[in-house]
């Protein structure tokens, strides 16, 4: 990987996501070239919950970003969950490994921040650049570059397209999943999809400081139809609004009929009046995106490419949470092609790039196949309809739920609930 003349960078990224903005912030601190090509202009909007767990303040503790109140970040102290008649409410754990609060802000804010994160630390960031393919070495097979497009603020054509090279490419690009499929790796149906809508209110509780889950998400008449797998939820942003949405999940990538901004308007004309959530308090439309779960892409390297976040299936197939697991994925894919460049011939360097898929899997193979077991369980509407009435109201399972579902457990040591759940997630296979 010793940058031939004609490179353009150490290594390119693909998209300035979470993803693709933490991998190119741990490249540029290593002392790398990191060029990243991002098809939009900061600041964007981007559906999403804007819900972060302590799971991803740890990451951004990790990289150093600010994380000050004055600066927009709201503080939560853990999770209120409503369901079955019951209302609970669960701080987030205090444990060695996690921070013990979580923040909300709206990814229109944070993409951005984190994108000025990287370049701040070094790498060059050009926005309104569409990569449009690998460049494929024939001889080797291996990708040496990207061809990209200069786009408007509208995402049209601007420009010719063009060529950039590198010896590494980050394929950050999000659920698409465009840069692998074009590599020929596609997602696999097998494993579990979720659908997530979400809009905006103006409420007077926007500063609620905890993140609030709603498990009853009924597919017609509330009590008398189906009890869907997945969850509403209610953000509080800080800023006069809340993210408000909601998010179902099933085993395999199958085709849904259920009509999901229906579904939304139904479960939020039940929410609690308190909130106000009005048809005039409504602020912009509502969006909704697929959430790809449990490593449905891989392999996570191939020929010089490395699949980060959604475009490698990252998303947590419990909680629909994606941002921590892009952010985890980049910085060990960072790592990774920091330490590959250090290696002085083609053999070792490439032994070496092909260990990011089995760290990944170490890490979250074996959580992800409980999560998968778990998919396939909350998928029968009585088994949830079951678990919401009797299992809400027993505090010690619930404590020990929250630590599974948000993947916010010791992982060594702890008390019963961490060794259980660790013992658990090694003892799955890392399929
Ligand atoms: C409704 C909804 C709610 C969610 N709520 C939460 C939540 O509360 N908390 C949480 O942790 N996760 C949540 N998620 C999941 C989370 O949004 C994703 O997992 C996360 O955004 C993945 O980050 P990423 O960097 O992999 O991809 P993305 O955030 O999708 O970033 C990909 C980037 O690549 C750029 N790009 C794409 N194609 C190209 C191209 N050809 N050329 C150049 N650039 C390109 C895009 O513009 C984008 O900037 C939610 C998802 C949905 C749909």
């Amino acid at each position: 990987m010793v940058s031939a003349r004609i490179d353009d960078a150490d290594v390119i990224v693909v998209g300035a996501g979470p993803g693709g903005s933490t991998a190119a912030y741990y490249l540029a601190t290593a002392g790398l070239d990191v060029l990243v090509l991002e098809k939009t202009a900061f600041p964007r909007e981007k559906v999403c919950g804007d819900g972060f767990t302590p799971r991803t303040v740890r990451e951004l503790v990790a990289m150093g970003v600010p994380l000050r109140e004055e600066d927009g970040w709201i503080r939560n102290k853990g999770l209120r969950v409503i369901g079955g008649g019951h209302r609970i409410e669960l701080p987030w754990p205090e444990l060695e490994s996690f921070p013990d609060y979580g923040v909300c802000r709206t990814r229109k804010d944070f993409d951005e921040t984190l994108a000025r994160h990287a370049a701040k630390a070094g790498a060059r960031i050009q926005e309104q650049m569409n990569v449009t393919g690998p460049v494929v070495d024939e001889r080797t097979g291996r990708v040496v570059g990207v061809t990209a497009r200069p786009v408007d603020a509208n995402g049209r054509r601007a420009g010719d397209e063009q060529t950039f090279r590198a010896p590494v490419v980050i394929a950050a690009d999000g659920v698409s999943g465009r840069f692998a499929l074009a590599l020929g790796i596609e997602k696999d149906p097998r494993r579990p999809m979720g659908v997530a809508v979400r809009t905006y209110f103006r409420t007077p509780r926007h500063d609620d400081d905890w993140m609030e889950s709603h498990l009853e998400l009924w597919d017609g008449e509330p009590g008398r139809s189906k009890l869907l797998p997945g969850y509403g939820w209610i953000f509080g942003l800080g800023d006069g609004t809340a993210n408000v949405g909601l998010g179902t999940v099933s085993s395999r990538a199958t085709t849904t009929k259920t009509d999901f901004k229906d579904l939304l308007q139904r479960w939020v004309a039940n929410t609690p009046a308190e909130w106000e959530f009005t048809p005039e308090n409504q602020v912009g439309p509502v969006r909704s995106a697929a959430l790809p779960m449990a490593f449905n892409r891989k392999p996570h390297y191939t020929r010089g490419v490395l699949l980060v976040g959604d475009s490698g299936g990252m998303v947590n197939p419990f909680n629909g949470e994606g941002i921590a697991y892009a952010m985890q994925a980049a910085r060990i894919a960072a790592e990774v092609v920091a330490q590959a460049r250090s290696r002085r011939t083609d053999a070792a360097r490439e032994a070496t790039l092909g260990t990011y898929p089995r760290i990944m899997a170490d890490e979250l193979g074996g959580y992800y196949s409980l999560g998968r077991v778990f998919t396939a369980i909350i998928e029968k509407p009585e088994i949830m309809r079951f678990l919401t009435r009797y299992g809400l109201p027993r505090p010690a399972l619930m404590r020990l739920t929250l630590k599974l579902l948000a993947d916010v457990y010791e992982p060594r040591g702890g008390d019963v609930s961490d060794r259980m759940i660790s013992a658990l997630s090694r003892i799955a296979p890392a399929a």
